[in-house]
């Protein structure tokens, strides 16, 4: 498998050199939504420890991707009157991966209304950033 490569864009988001629509951070994870969102307030959760996808992630910090991936999935339901959530997370370009470094998709869904395809369509900045403060104010609101 290639390494880990520190220039990705999510390193760049993770490093503050580029934005990002933050909803969660603590000291091991880093969560923000998907400007290119399948469903509204599709979210990404990723490691602060640079690890490319599942195949080199350390168990614990993968563990911890999952635990913050259950409280934004909770969190979801209530932000945007869910009716379900689809999570999904894809290793090495066979696998589906486009970005190298790792994330679980949160995507909020309503009965009957199918996901767009992946990376259609970019979101309004204005509607990214209230729905990152609806998100992020359901978090906090545990
Ligand atoms: P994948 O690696 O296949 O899981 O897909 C990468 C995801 O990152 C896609 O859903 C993109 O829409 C999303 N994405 C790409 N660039 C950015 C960015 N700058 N900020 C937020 N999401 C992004």
């Amino acid at each position: 498998m290639p390494s880990y490569d520190s220039n990705n864009i999510f390193a760049k988001i993770l490093r503050g050199e580029l934005p990002c629509y933050r909803v969660y951070e603590d000291d091991k994870a880093f969560a923000f939504l998907d400007i290119m969102p399948r469903a509204p307030g599709h979210t990404l959760v990723l490691p602060k420890a640079p690890a490319r996808n599942i195949l080199d992630i350390t168990p614990d910090d993968l563990a911890h991707v999952a635990k913050v991936a259950q409280k934004i999935a909770q969190a979801a339901i209530k932000a945007f009157g869910a009716d379900g959530i689809t999570v999904q997370q894809f290793n090495e370009g066979a696998g589906g991966q486009v970005v190298f470094h790792l994330h679980v998709h949160i995507v909020p869904r309503k009965a009957g209304i199918p996901m767009k395809p992946p990376a259609s369509a970019k979101e309004k900045p204005e509607v990214l950033a209230e729905q990152a403060k609806a998100l992020a104010a359901a978090i906090a609101a545990g």
